[in-house]
């Protein structure tokens, strides 16, 4: 796959480039990454991360990790410290740790100036009412009944409000917008609620909470953010971040909202709610299942910081909604993991080799070098002895001559090891290949500097001694959804495109380095793609799950059955 070309200057650079030029001035720059914390963040957050701390690298301009925390009834502690985890995990520095909540008393004395200007009151009709009287796009709304209610009235109705005189639901404060704006969200907007809910830091201090659209930009004036980004979807809300921002402005910096486009990936979907749903579902194990599009589940399949990253700046950052394919995030795992992990061999679906030249009780230990890539690495001991594992699927019986792995009759080289030639085979009572009687040449040990040394056969298998192995446990992933668009049909439950063979488990037979693998860290078994130590492995089993295959699989199998694996 073609790296994709990577433009040095995206659209919002641009405009803060125009700003500059008009006179803003840079030590003013300052931007926040504002996430919900109501569940895990995803791949799509790693784009709004990237986008808001690189430029803060770019602009030598602070970046503040501001919490949206409006809302308590989704939102806890356990998400905050996943969030901050994650975002350190990806290298990020944030200026200040902020929270929306920090702002209630602000964001109430505000909320109060509004109503003596006239410019909110107290609904007490139902959702429901309210909605009836938004009218449509192209038909204007109805006024409220309350819409003429005094100042003073509303002041005391509010208040009541926040010292929780009215049950939950029985009423909210209104903006006074415009009942017959095209943009619906101008036609008196809610301020607040009352939620009789403990806040995960407020705890039981407030009971009216604010909307998002009252807390946001307001929040990002207090902080003196210059430049507010958010995703496509807010642009509609662009013309009232604005009015209410016109409404406590007095001096400093105003801030400017502006979208950019969300990131989608194929076979899977990016929407905390919908992760969420996995997760109490059981579909998955947990938010960092490694089947899970979250920083955590990715983590712990096995990508890296860079490769997240890179992916993010490849991608770029666009004024449109796109769909990325999720092989691209496998192209960007790969590219680094290749020059970063150590090599190691691996039998994943063994069948026996015996050697019937190589003496009884020999056992050789031969180096190898840790990776090719890197020559830092160094050089590994592996065991050679007269039995072996090798992968099923590199010997046939019979086999055309395009076939270069093992064939009766047939040679090839063992990784670091020996050429060896098939004699003959023996199957078990299923008719199933059991173990393969090969011969070898003494005089052809890589390394070994003798002319049979250098010779060149077609194929080179890995291998794993039968004398010194480590049985090991390893996941393997299919797609977690079976269609590349889960989230395209709204009628339609997206769990009903779950692919319920995504995780496939077994046991392999390693080389015996693997024994001492440290949790977290990556390898490439060879030949068969990169694989993470997982958090769950013991010193007495030691567990894998793969990040990605060697090469692109999935592209080129697109008409591949529904349910099988490939590797
Ligand atoms: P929810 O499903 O709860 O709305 P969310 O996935 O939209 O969650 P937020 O916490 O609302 O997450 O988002 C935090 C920030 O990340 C916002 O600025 C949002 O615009 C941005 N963001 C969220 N999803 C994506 C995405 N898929 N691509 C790019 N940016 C995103
Ligand atoms: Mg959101």
């Amino acid at each position: 796959m073609k790296r994709r070309k990577v433009s040095s200057k995206n659209f919002i650079e641009h405009i803060i480039d125009e700003d500059l030029e008009k006179g803003f001035d840079k030590k003013k720059l300052k931007f926040r990454f504002p996430p919900e914390p109501n569940g895990y963040l995803h791949i799509g957050h790693v784009k709004a991360i990237c986008l808001n701390f690189e430029l803060g690298k770019k602009y030598n301009a602070p970046v503040n990790l501001r919490f949206d925390d409006t809302n308590p009834v989704k939102e806890n502690k356990i998400f905050v410290e996943a969030i901050k985890d994650d975002i350190s995990w990806l290298q990020y520095k944030w200026e200040e740790e902020k929270y929306a909540s920090d702002y209630f008393q602000q964001l109430y004395l505000w909320a109060l100036e509004l109503i003596k200007k006239g410019k909110a009151y107290v609904d007490n009709q139902s959702t429901e009412q309210i909605a009836l009287q938004k009218g449509t796009p192209t038909r204007p709304g109805q006024n409220s009944p309350s819409r003429n209610q005094s100042p003073d009235k509303a002041l005391s109705l509010f208040i009541e409000m926040k010292e929780g005189k009215h049950p939950e639901g029985s009423m909210v404060l209104r903006f006074k917008g415009n009942m017959s704006s095209s943009n619906m969200l101008m036609r008196d907007p809610v301020l607040y609620r009352i939620l009789k809910k403990p806040h995960h830091r407020t705890k039981d201090k407030w009971c009216i909470y604010p909307m998002y659209d009252w807390a946001h930009g307001q929040s990002d004036y207090i902080e003196e953010i210059s430049h507010s980004l958010c995703t496509l979807e807010f642009l509609p809300h662009r013309e009232l971040y604005n009015e209410y921002l016109n409404f406590v402005y007095t001096k400093g910096t105003k801030p400017k909202q502006r979208e950019f486009s969300r990131l989608n990936l194929s076979y899977t979907v990016t929407s905390k709610r919908k992760l969420q749903k996995l997760v109490e579902n059981s579909f998955v194990e947990g938010w960092d299942d490694p089947r899970m599009p979250t920083i955590s589940g990715l983590r712990r399949r096995g990508y890296t910081p860079t490769a997240l990253i890179n992916f993010a700046k490849a991608v770029g950052v666009a004024k449109r909604d796109n769909v990325i394919d999720a092989s691209f995030l496998e192209f960007c795992a790969r590219e680094d993991l290749n020059k970063k992990s150590r090599r190691v061999m691996v039998v994943l679906d063994p069948i026996k080799v015996i050697i019937t030249n190589y003496p009884e009780n020999k056992n050789e230990t031969l180096l190898t070098e840790n990776n090719p890539e890197d020559s830092e690495a160094g050089e590994r001991e592996i065991h050679f002895s007269k039995e072996l594992f090798i992968e099923r699927n590199d010997f046939r019986e019979t086999a055309n001559r395009k076939f270069f792995r093992l064939k009766l009759g047939g040679e090839v080289r063992l990784k670091s090891a020996y050429i060896i030639k098939a004699q003959s085979l023996k199957k078990n009572d299923k008719g199933e290949i059991d173990t393969v009687y090969c011969t070898y040449d003494p005089l052809s040990l890589s390394g070994s500097g003798t002319e049979e040394s250098q010779r060149k056969v077609k194929g080179t298998l890995h291998w794993v001694s039968q004398k010194k192995y480590v049985k090991i446990k390893v996941n393997q992933y299919d797609r977690l959804f079976t269609n590349p668009n889960p989230d395209s049909d709204k009628e339609q439950d997206f769990t009903k495109h779950i692919n319920p063979h995504s995780l496939i488990t077994n046991n392999a037979f390693a080389e015996i380095s693997l024994k001492k693998a440290e949790r977290g860290t990556i390898f490439q078994f060879q030949r068969q793609g990169y694989f993470i130590c997982d958090k769950k492995s013991t010193d007495k089993i030691k567990i894998f799950n793969k990040t990605v295959s060697l090469r692109d699989t999935w592209t080129k199998n697109e008409a591949r059955p529904k349910n099988s694996l490939h590797q």
